[in-house]
C-alpha cells in the first residue's frame, strides 16, 4: 500500500481522504503522525497556501503529501475574508466570532448584494520539488444571510443560504452538503486526477 501525509490536522478532511484513497490502494497519514510543526501560510491565494502547505509537509516526511485550503469570499466586501476566512476575527478567531464579524461587516449591505462563494483547492505533490503538482479548484455560490440558522457544518455554514435546497449549509446532511459543496466538487476532480496521473 502506498502512503501520502494529509497536511492537515482536521478529523474529518482526514477520514473523508483515507476513505476515498483506500479503494485506490493507498493510506492517507495525517501529518501529526510526524509531530509537524505547521506551515505559515504566506500566500496570497488559495493555491499558493495549498502549494506551501503541500511543499512543508513533503519536505518534513519524504512523503506524496496532499494539501486542502479553502475559505469563503463575499463580493461586497471585495472578496473577505477570503484566504483569512478562518482567521477573520483576530488571533484567537472561533466559528461564532468569525461569523459575527461577518455579520457586523455586511450590516449597511442590502440583501441582494450579499452574494458569495465558498472556494476550495486541492494540492498533492510528489515531493517538494514536483514542478507539476495536481492542482483542483472548485467554488459554491450562495449568500449571506442577516442572522445565523441551523447547527449542522461548521465555520459559516449558518449564514451561507443554499438557493437550491432553501436552507442554509448548517442544515443540510453531511452528504446533502457533500454532493454539491466546493469539497466536495473539488474531491471528485482530486480522485479522477490522481487516478490517472499518480503511479506510486
Ligand atoms: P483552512 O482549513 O485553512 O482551509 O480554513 C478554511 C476556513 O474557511 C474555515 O476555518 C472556515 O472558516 C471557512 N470554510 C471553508 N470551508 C467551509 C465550509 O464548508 N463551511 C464553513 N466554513 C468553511
Amino acid at each position: 500500500m502506498s502512503k501520502i501525509v494529509l497536511a492537515s490536522g482536521n478529523a474529518g478532511k482526514l477520514r473523508e481522504f483515507s476513505q476515498l484513497l483506500r479503494d485506490m490502494n493507498t493510506e492517507v497519514i495525517p501529518q501529526s503522525a510526524f509531530n509537524l510543526i505547521e506551515a505559515e501560510e504566506t500566500g496570497l491565494t488559495f493555491v499558493e497556501n495549498a502549494i506551501i502547505k503541500a511543499r512543508h509537509a513533503c519536505l518534513q516526511t519524504g512523503l506524496p503529501a496532499i494539501a486542502d485550503d479553502s475559505g469563503i469570499e463575499v463580493d461586497a466586501l471585495n472578496g473577505e475574508p477570503g484566504i483569512y476566512s478562518a482567521r477573520y476575527s483576530g488571533p484567537n478567531a472561533t466559528a461564532q466570532k468569525n461569523c459575527d464579524a461577518l455579520l457586523n461587516a455586511l450590516i449597511n449591505t442590502p440583501e441582494a448584494k450579499r452574494t458569495a462563494r465558498y472556494q476550495c483547492v486541492i494540492v498533492f505533490m510528489r515531493h517538494a520539488k514536483d514542478p507539476t503538482p495536481i492542482i483542483c479548484q472548485a467554488d459554491w455560490q450562495g449568500h449571506i444571510l442577516a442572522e445565523p440558522k441551523g447547527d449542522g457544518g461548521f465555520g459559516y455554514d449558518p449564514l451561507f443560504w443554499v438557493e437550491q435546497h432553501q436552507c442554509t449549509a448548517a442544515e443540510l446532511s453531511p452528504e446533502q452538503k457533500h454532493a454539491i459543496s466546493h469539497r466536495g466538487k473539488a474531491i471528485r476532480q482530486f480522485i479522477t486526477l490522481f487516478q490517472q496521473q499518480y503511479t506510486p
